[in-house]
Order: C-alpha cells, then sequence, then structure tokens
C-alpha cells in the first residue's frame, strides 16, 4: 500500500497537469457512474491528506483512497487518446495529459458533509502545513493518552494520517523507541520528536518519490539495501550494533526493529 508521500505527489502531479482546466471525466471500466457529474467541469484543486486524495471540480469534490491494489497512471499525449489498458476505473484528460486511475478501493463523490465526516476521522498528517502547531499537540495527545504499543498508533489512521510500514520502522528506529512500547509509557518529547522527525523525512518522500530515512549518510538515489535502518533487514545485523534485526507481526503486519537499539 502506498504511503502518504505518495499520495501528496499524486495531488501535485493533478495541481500541475489540471488544476485551473476543465477535465473529461470518464469511467472506461463503466463502474464510476458519477462520472457525468464532474466530466467537462474545472479542477479547482487537489489535495491529500494521509493516504486520502480529494480532487475539488467545480460542481463536486471528488474523493480517492487507492487501497492495496489501486494505481495510477500518468502521461502526455497528442492529438488522440489511447484506448484504456485493463480496467480503468477513472480517466482525467485535458488536451496535454490524461490520468488513468485503476484497482481503487474508493472513488465517490462527496458532498460537504461526507467530507467533513471523512477529514474528522483522520489523524494529523506531517505532510500537511500546521502553522499553528495545533496538529503536533493533537497527536501529541492522542498517543500520550494511549495503552496501545506505539508501534501500532503509528500505523493507525486516526492517530497519525500517511505513515504506513516502512515509515514506522524507520521512524522508530531512529528515535531509538521500542515499538512495543505503549504511547503512555512515552515522554511528550519523545512523542513530538517522532512527529518532528516525520515532519523532516516526508518531504524528501514527495520530492524524490524515495522513502530515504538515512538522510545524512547517503546521496542521491541509493538502492534499496542500504536504503533503510531497519525495514525488511531481518536477521541482517544492525547498522547501529550489529545485533540481529529482528521481525515480528504486530496486529498482522510485518514489524521490523532493533532490540538492541530501541528501548
Ligand atoms: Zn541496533
Amino acid at each position: 500500500m502506498p504511503e502518504g508521500h505518495t499520495v501528496h505527489r499524486t495531488a501535485g502531479e493533478f495541481r500541475k497537469k489540471f488544476q485551473g482546466r476543465e477535465v473529461a471525466v470518464t469511467s472506461p471500466q463503466g463502474r464510476f457512474t458519477d462520472s457525468v457529474l464532474i466530466d467537462q467541469t474545472k479542477l479547482l484543486s487537489a489535495s491529500a491528506w494521509g493516504k486520502q486524495l480529494f480532487l475539488e471540480f467545480e460542481s463536486a469534490t471528488l474523493r480517492i483512497h487507492l487501497g492495496i491494489y489501486g494505481k495510477w497512471r500518468f502521461e502526455s499525449h497528442e492529438g488522440e487518446l489511447p484506448e484504456p489498458r485493463g480496467q480503468v476505473r477513472a480517466r482525467f484528460a485535458n488536451t496535454d495529459y490524461f490520468a488513468d486511475l485503476r484497482g481503487p478501493t474508493a472513488c465517490e463523490l462527496v458532498d460537504a458533509d461526507q467530507l467533513a465526516d471523512v477529514k474528522s476521522k483522520l489523524g494529523p498528517d506531517p505532510l500537511r502545513p500546521d502553522p499553528k502547531g495545533e496538529e503536533l499537540e493533537r497527536f501529541v495527545n492522542r498517543v500520550a493518552k494511549s495503552t496501545s504499543p506505539i508501534g501500532q498508533l503509528l500505523m493507525n489512521q486516526n492517530v497519525l494520517a500517511g505513515v504506513g510500514n516502512v515509515y514506522r520502522a524507520e521512524l522508530l528506529f531512529r528515535a531509538r523507541i521500542n515499538p512495543h512500547r505503549p504511547g503512555k509509557a512515552l515522554t511528550r518529547e519523545q512523542i513530538a520528536g517522532i512527529w518532528f522527525d516525520a515532519v523532516a523525512l516526508m518531504p524528501l518522500g514527495v520530492k524524490t518519490g524515495l522513502m530515504l530515512t538515512r538522510e545524512g549518510f547517503l546521496k542521491g538515489r541509493p538502492k534499496k539495501d542500504v536504503r533503510y535502518y531497519v525495514y525488511k533487514r531481518e536477521g541482517l545485523p544492525c547498522r547501529e550494533c550489529g545485533s540481529s534485526v529482528v521481525i515480528e507481526l504486530m496486529a498482522t503486519r510485518k514489524l521490523y526493529y532493533c532490540a538492541h537499539c530501541q528501548k
């Protein structure tokens, strides 16, 4: 499943290629019948919140969540549009570009109430502006009162929006925090530290498309085998202390950490 930086990149693509212009919206596969309600209207804005993408058209707002199987394809074109390949749920096109959406979990028009409802259930997103520190505060408060393990809280989209398995593992290693520690057992400084680290790291993901969590050590576009501290490195020596990186299941998702470094 894509992590939040990917969705923010998609929002950026829509802003660059479609915003402020009329968009032809169709559903080649036929399942997104509401496409007619936004077809040939102007895209006013595109934004991401965690793993949710919101496309605000003149006539209505479209909410998209890729889920596990969803995929985007953006391309430029001249003249006629190419035939859609496979099951394209929605196609967005203007005279220069098209974007094909396949296999999303959600692709639906939402009214103002539904939109407010979706947003009210989303935790703070480190990639969204937080000029007054309110989102930081919300995150810290939510974690500090929870008895759930921090490793699980970071994956909960109501607590922190956008973080998935890779950032979860890497943020906790960088903070030297054991994923099994309950939120309650952490200091407010530790919790805020995780937030600020995510705020610093995730924009690199938006910029490059790679989750670069060893910044400062690696330059350019490092290969996968050197990119992470602990993610998918089970059984390999920890980069800091040399003891074996551990893999476990936490709430059905794979969890990677160093039991020696992370206390
Ligand atoms: Zn270690």
